[in-house]
């Protein structure tokens, strides 16, 4: 209960993704840009962001090569979107070891039930075709993401609707450690973007989710005519073959992208015609207005978004060695807290033997020995 009444100076974030391809405008609208604003609120003391490679290698294992290559590209998307290694603690998940001791405790306290029970593991497993050959490191990937947000004591974790079932599973895990052992964990809550469409930006081929394993992605570091070709072959609606007929909303991938990225001054900019989005939305109903002029409003949005985005990446290119430098001085920085959470768990899970003199005082009296211990 006292943790939920934290005073903001003790908030703390934690967040991440897993190197396994550049990131793309669903992780900036659903996530990124969210990070950078609570990143310079200065509500929060600390905000720790991870790159999940060790979760990347539980579906990547025969391609380690493939997360080795895009730990700089996640970086370097990472900066250019505007997060500050200063104000940031940017770390590398398999460079703290600690994560796999907490989740390997924290395995107890789950049963294979529950964790079938996930959705969003779920619909991964069937989208990777694992049916029966499920990686156990893959399946109970929950559970370590639980010892991910717990070793930093993070109360709050900016993320996309897909994780909601794992923030859920980290407070159970939380909850249990506290009441067995001791109150040593933070329960965490899941910061979602108000904007329905930013939760879950969908693919450009119109599928659920816009995902790097779907290779359905407009990726930060595209090139401006790259970004104009995926647009102008996006999704729409089937039914509107002419540009007379009415349109349909639902489902229709383009007013779905400009929910999530337009504002009353996008229309002012590059589409006066119209005061808003409900003005657009119900033209394109009504009928009479096409599909090239939505997609290109649409073009105009996204380019003036990643435009700086894509100037600061190709700026931090150019110095490769200063960003592992960022990433190094992180992980050791997070190591050090995640050591300090580490050693709260083992003594309240009554196995920090030999810094307890108490124990070992008490043992030495049980059979009778010599106390202190002489050498
Ligand atoms: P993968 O396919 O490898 O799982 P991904 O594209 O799903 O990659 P993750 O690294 O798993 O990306 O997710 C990182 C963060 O971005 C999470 O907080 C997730 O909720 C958010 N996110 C991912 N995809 C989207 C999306 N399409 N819309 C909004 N948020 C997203
Ligand atoms: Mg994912």
């Amino acid at each position: 209960m006292e943790n939920q009444n934290k005073k903001q100076a003790d908030k703390i974030i934690l967040t991440g993704d897993r190197p396994t391809g550049r990131l793309h405008i669903g992780h900036y609208i659903g996530s990124l840009l969210r990070r950078v604003e609570l990143q310079n609120s200065g509500e929060y003391q600390k905000t720790f962001i991870m790159i999940a490679d060790a979760q990347a290698l539980t579906d990547n294992i025969e391609n380690p090569e493939k997360v080795r290559q895009n730990i700089i590209e996640v970086a370097l998307d990472y900066i250019a979107c505007g997060l500050d290694p200063e104000k940031s603690v940017l770390l590398i998940q398999s460079q703290i070891p600690e994560l796999c001791e907490l989740t390997f405790y924290y395995m107890d306290l789950v049963t294979v039930a529950r964790l079938q029970r996930n959705p969003t593991v779920k619909s991964e497993i069937q989208m990777r075709n694992f049916e029966s050959s499920i990686p156990v490191g893959f399946f109970t990937y929950p559970i370590s993401q639980a010892a991910d947000i717990t070793a930093f004591k993070a109360t709050t974790v900016p993320v996309g609707d897909d994780q909601l079932p794992m923030i859920e599973q980290t407070r159970e895990i939380v909850h249990k450690f506290n009441t067995v052992y001791a109150p040593v964990l933070v329960e965490p809550e899941a910061l979602l973007q108000e904007n329905e469409a930013r939760r879950r930006l969908p693919g450009t081929d119109g599928k659920a989710k816009m995902s790097k394993s779907l290779g359905n992605c407009i990726y930060l570091a595209d090139s401006a005519d790259q970004v104009r070709a995926k647009i102008m072959s996006m999704f729409t609606d089937p039914l509107h073959l002419q540009v007379s007929d009415p349109g349909h909303l639902e489902g229709n991938t383009v007013f779905t992208y400009l929910d999530a990225f337009c504002t009353e001054e996008h229309f002012g900019r590059y589409l006066p015609d119209y005061a808003n989005l409900d003005e657009l939305k119900a033209h394109y109903q009504r009928g009479g207005l096409g599909d090239v002029k939505v997609k290109k409003f649409l073009n105009n949005i996204v380019q003036e978004t990643l435009e700086p985005i894509r100037n600061r990446r190709k700026e931090w290119e150019k110095n490769i060695p200063a960003i592992y430098d960022i990433l190094k001085k992180g992980s050791d920085q997070a190591r050090e807290v995640a050591a300090r959470t580490l050693s709260e768990v083992k003594s309240a899970m009554r196995i920090n033997y030999f810094e307890d003199t108490e124990l070992i005082r008490a043992q030495s009296e049980k059979f009778g020995s010599s106390f202190p211990v002489s050498d």
